[in-house]
Parts: C-alpha cells; structure tokens; sequence
C-alpha cells in the first residue's frame, strides 16, 4: 500500500468518480484533495472532457498547472512546470481534429451515414443534448483530437462505419452520452503509460499510480495502474478489470463519496 510520502500519481475520472454523477459537487472529497496537494502527490484528471473543460475545472479544484489526459486519452497535458509541458494533440495520437472531422465527413458524404457530431451543431444544440450551459457546450465543442457525435442510424451501418474508420486509423468508443471517433490505439490506458514513462523520464523514481474511475471507458485507465479503485456506478455495463490486475478495490459509495472510500483503503496516513 503507497503512503503519502511514497512517489505517487492519483489518476482520476470526473462525472461519477470526483464529481457527483447528478449535481457535479466535489465537495466530499475536499479534505482528500488538500491532503495529496499537501503531500505533493499530482492529481491528475483523466476525463472524455476536453483541454478547454478541463482546465476550467482544474481552476475551481485548486489544481491549476497540474498534467491531465483530456478527450479520453486523445489530448493530454504534463506538468505546466516542464519544459515542453504542452504536448500537441495531434503529435500523441496521430491525427488531429480537423483531421479527423475531414474523414468524418467524407465517409459521410459517400455512404449517406446519418450522424451528428460537435462539429456539425451549435453550441446551442450542444447544451441541448447534454444539460451543460451554452458556455460550457462552448468549451465541450473546443476539440483537439477526438469528435463526438449522436448516431441516427442502424448497428449494422456503424458496424460499417467503424470498419471504414479502422481503415483510416481511427477508432469508435461508446461513452456515457456519445460515440466518440479517435485515433486508433489512443483511449485513456495508453494516455496514462505515456504519461508514466514521462514521470519516470523525468527524475528517475519508482513512481506508483492510483487511479479511480467509474465506467467502462475507465477500463484500460484502471487497468494501467497499480491499485485500482472501481468506483460503484450507474453504467448498466460493468467494469470488468484483467484478472491479472494486482489490486482493485470496488466502493460501496458513488461519486465523491465513493472517491473518498477508495483513498482511505489503499492509502496510508501514518
Ligand atoms: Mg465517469
């Protein structure tokens, strides 16, 4: 078990992990979070929200500077007191968000595919399908790497779709609210070994990594670090972990409540 002394990376999701699924409040875990900022134990988000989302709400938990994982694993951020802190999104994944829009749309003019991403609404609309405030949809359509989008189609035409995206070297991921389309190979796991391999580069220690999410995008997130908090969810599909994974531990509590759980089991005080 890591103690607050030991060199250590808390990774965490956001909707349903730090934030309340229903009211988006973080307050729970406040004693928590002062505590690792305390320590100097980086917290770092890893969340489908973009750069833009982010970092707005790094600002309001008091974590400003800190290195996050943006548009699940597509756009990502070091430490802001590194050099060469900004990593181009396109540079981590591949393409690039105009990049992949353009294939979008030229898929879709081809085949007759009916969908409707971010970039093809107003922020107006945005808020519409997702309950934010049309500054905050403003922000959720600022995409670097990775599109969101409704699907207004049959399974089998996105099954066609993703095929004709695979051929690209883009990939579909099923979200909470939306189908998103990133580069191949991105998602959170692969965000978090890049990000390690960075820590390690970077001063030489045996840094540990804490991560706690929610859902099943979560999955490969939970899957790339040592102890693996699963926080209880509303996703009817489970978060199912490697059987090789060396320590998960499931909450009892949701969101925050369930945030806090996990940190009082696997991380010792003394
Ligand atoms: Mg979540």
């Amino acid at each position: 078990m890591p103690s607050l002394t030991d060199p250590l990376l808390v990774i965490t999701d956001l909707d349903g992990s730090l934030l309340d699924h229903h009211t988006y409040s973080w307050q729970p875990a406040a004693p928590w979070l002062a505590k690792l900022k305390a320590n100097d134990i980086p917290i770092v988000i890893c969340s489908s929200k973009t750069t833009a989302e982010i970092v707005t709400l790094q600002t309001q938990l008091g974590l400003v500077g800190a290195p996050f994982i943006a548009e699940n694993g597509a756009a990502l951020q070091l430490d802001a007191r590194w050099p060469n802190a900004q990593v181009s999104a396109g540079g981590f994944t591949g393409k690039d968000y105009t990049a992949l829009r353009a294939v979008m749309t030229r898929l879709r003019e081809a085949q007759g595919y009916k969908f409707f991403g971010f970039g093809d609404v107003t922020a107006n609309e945005v808020a519409e399908w997702t309950g934010l405030s049309v500054k905050e949809a403003q922000l959720a359509k600022t995409r670097q790497a990775s599109e969101a989008f409704i699907w207004r189609d049959t399974d089998d035409r996105l099954a066609a779709f993703a095929a004709e995206l695979a051929a690209e070297d883009l990939a579909i991921t099923e979200g909470g609210r939306f189908y998103h389309v990133m580069s191949r190979g991105s998602g959170k796991g692969a965000a978090v070994r890049w990000l390690l391999e960075q820590y390690r580069q970077h001063d030489g220690r045996r840094w540990q990594t804490l991560g706690l999410g929610d859902g099943p995008n979560d999955q490969s997130m939970l899957d790339a670090v040592n102890y693996a908090v699963i926080i209880r969810g509303y996703s009817k599909t489970p978060v199912v972990l490697s059987s090789a994974h060396p320590s998960i531990y499931r909450t009892q509590a949701y969101g925050p409540e369930g945030w806090v759980e996990g940190l009082n089991h696997f991380i010792t005080e003394a």
